[in-house]
């Protein structure tokens, strides 16, 4: 989604994540893979790749190529020296001939394998810093040992010229700090490490420069300044767009030789003009031409295999404007899929019936097309991390006008709830018998469904009031958008008209994600937020500002509480039926500010609810979990697809493996999609 100009959607990171436990299952496909830092890696399974026909076979291994020729563009994107610092440690990974499990080259590993997991030096969900557990001095010193042609250096630039530049981005805490900095109050982009504007180039510059580019006359605005860096160049503000020609025009230019290569094999006419108008727009960077792609992405709903590739979210731009690269190749996963058009084909039902102001409402609600799809290959800011479900395009007027396309994305949540059931996590944070055996009972069906429900019908309901600025919520908009969607989920969660639709096995069911959704809110989250911090990531936001206006309220009238057991915290609730009314309430204002842009009601709302953290319960939680010995987050090792060819090049056959090691497939993605050159000004 776009934070700060769609109602819409995007990339939503697990909610409950919880770790398997150590080590591997001696078995052929293994869904957990190696451990580091707070990070596990999991493997998910392309089921029914093997039935696919040649065709469609070839079509994913043209388009997985096209999802990870952009791979550079992200670490550049993600902070300036990210390339730099990534190829030369890359280089004393290789090069080094000492003991490799004795420091201090184990911790350069972990570090290493961390920027990987990040597309940078930054937290790839809080942002913050990633601290390095090896001296300067031995990196230094492995670096004289390296050949010159292995140092990443900028035309020009001596080896101590390179040090000096990028030692203190590594290792001062003082220098770049955060990726992207919401703190209200500051110059976000001078304290945003990101790489979408000049270093210099000030908020309110930046603000005044896209202010004067929008014509709130146009009823079908383009997404200004969504494809380009915003730089000052011979004292004037410029940007430079991300297309063929342009900056990052060398990987662009990889990504459409083999968007061509999968145009031939595309499930039909639409779909070859869908890669036709996406490459049309990579080669211009026009934004009207995006939109247009967008449009025909959207309606193209017949293929089998389906693709997204591009600057999509806005996640990582602290004004919301500029789009990190993703690409992500999947096809549909036919029985899951009647699941979500049972909910999409009852949408106006949902809308019709939602507890919001009827003003706020879309009178005739279309196009929500709902698909459950197994994903193929997961590249740039969907890769290792990645989203369990999407719903796209961002554009507000395109969604008005034309609806969106939204998917989950089964085979990951399935790695997900297998990497899940042997965790220990029920058994520490869950109060009591009986509700684990509710969550155990309901738990993974209800996820799914809230997920859904989150994707297929949240970010398309509602719609803003006649004349209110898109970009009215600025940076509370992304959070105020998860939380319209979360929150129209969990509403419905507990509606007899799911049961009547046989989406929920009874009336009772929702409780699983009523105690789930409020625990991790209030409590679990925590354990992802490092001591001292603030939270700053949008879904996590909306999740605390859900769970602690929820609980507010729940306490005073006795339906819920944390209780202390035996010095351990733990959320009680002994009327589920009293917490929808104040979902529903919650929705309703939540809406209401969305319609409104309200902006002071936004601010207040996750400045009270969505960012403080109390320290006690934040401490307790951590050494709670510590001692489960999980990680905290998860991430994924995509597949290798070997294709083999005929004398004349064309492909007989594409067999998937799912050997690769994490740090093998790093390094062949480093060298193999090697695109971009060390410097990108
Ligand atoms: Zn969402």
């Amino acid at each position: 989604m776009n934070p700060d100009i769609s109602p819409s959607a995007g990339s939503e990171p697990a909610a409950y994540a919880c770790g398997p436990a150590a080590g591997a299952c001696g078995q052929p496909f293994c869904y957990t893979d190696e451990a580091f830092a707070d990070i596990r890696l999991l493997r998910y399974r392309v089921e029914g790749f093997e039935a696919l026909s040649l065709r469609q076979k070839t079509l994913v291994y043209h388009l997985s190529e096209a999802a990870l020729w952009g791979r550079d563009i992200l670490f550049d994107q993600n902070g300036r020296y990210n390339l730099r610092i990534r190829r030369l440690l890359e280089a004393v990974y290789t090069h080094y001939r000492g003991p490799r499990d004795e420091e201090p080259f184990r911790s350069l590993a972990v570090y290493l394998k961390r920027v990987w997991f990040s597309n940078g030096i930054h937290h790839h969900y809080g942002g913050e810093k990633l601290v390095p557990g090896f001296d300067p001095a031995f990196l230094r010193s492995e670096m004289e040992r390296l050949p010159r042609e292995a140092l990443p250096l900028a035309p020009g630039e001596t080896p101590e010229e390179l040090w000096r530049e990028l030692q203190p981005v590594m290792f001062d805490p003082a220098v770049m700090p955060m990726r992207v900095n919401h703190r209200d109050g500051d110059d976000l982009l001078l304290t945003s490490a990101c790489n979408y504007y000049g270093p210099d180039v000030t908020q309110a510059e930046a603000e005044a420069f896209y202010a004067a580019r929008k014509d709130s006359a146009d009823p079908h605005p383009v997404m200004t300044g969504l494809n380009s860096r915003l730089v000052r160049d011979d004292g004037t503000l410029r940007e430079r767009t991300w297309r063929v020609g342009g900056l990052y025009g060398e990987a662009i230019g990889k990504i459409v030789e083999s968007l061509l290569a999968a145009r031939p094999f595309a499930d039909n006419a639409a779909q070859q003009a869908v890669i036709d108008t996406l490459v049309d727009y990579y080669r211009t960077g026009d934004l009207r031409t995006f939109d247009r792609y967008t449009i025909q992405w959207l309606e193209e709903t017949e293929g089998h295999v389906d693709f997204t590739n591009g600057f999509t979210e806005t996640y990582g731009d602290p004004l919301g404007l500029k789009a990190s690269w993703e690409g992500y190749v999947n096809y549909t996963d036919t029985e899951a899929t009647h699941r979500t058009e049972v909910l999409s084909s009852h949408a106006q039902w949902f809308e019709d019936h939602s507890p919001v102001d009827p003003r706020f409402k879309k009178a005739v609600c279309r196009g929500v097309s709902a698909r459950v799809v197994t994903a193929a290959m997961l590249g740039g800011d969907l890769y290792p991390s990645t989203a369990i479900g999407i719903n796209l395009p961002n554009s507000d007027w395109v969604r008005h006008e034309h609806g969106s396309k939204s998917v989950t994305i089964g085979n990951l949540t399935a790695a997900y709830n297998e990497a899940a059931r042997s965790s220990g996590m029920d058994e520490e944070f869950i109060i009591d018998e009986p509700t684990r055996r509710l969550v155990r009972t309901y738990g993974d069906a209800l996820d799914d469904l809230h997920t859904d429900l989150h994707e297929c019908l949240g970010h398309g309901s509602g719609r803003l009031l006649d004349g209110t600025d898109p970009d009215a919520l600025r940076s509370y908009s992304s959070t105020i958008e998860e939380a319209r969607a979360d929150l129209f989920g969990l509403y419905y969660m507990a509606d007899p008209k799911l049961t009547e639709l046989g989406l929920t096995p009874d009336r009772e069911a929702y409780r699983a994600q009523y105690y789930t959704y409020l625990m991790n809110g209030l409590m679990t989250q925590l354990v992802r937020i490092e001591p001292g911090h603030g939270i700053e990531e949008a879904h996590m936001r909306n999740r605390a500002l859900i769970a602690r206006w929820v609980m507010e309220r729940a306490e005073k009238s006795g339906a819920a509480a944390l209780v202390v057991r035996e010095g351990k915290t733990y959320l009680a609730i002994s009327d589920y039926a009293a917490l929808r009314p104040l979902f529903a309430e919650l929705l309703a204002e939540v809406q209401r500010i969305k319609s409104e842009g309200d902006y002071e009601a936004a601010r207040r709302l996750v400045e009270q609810y969505g960012v403080k953290v109390d320290p006690a319960l934040h401490e307790e939680m951590r050494r709670r979990y510590a001692r489960l010995h999980l990680s905290p987050y998860k991430g994924f090792i995509n597949p290798v697809y070997h294709a083999t060819r005929d004398a004349d090049g064309a492909i007989t056959d594409v067999r998937i493996d799912y050997t690769e090691a994490y740090d093998a497939q790093m390094l062949r993605y480093g060298r193999q999609y090697r695109t971009l050159p060390d410097v990108n000004p």
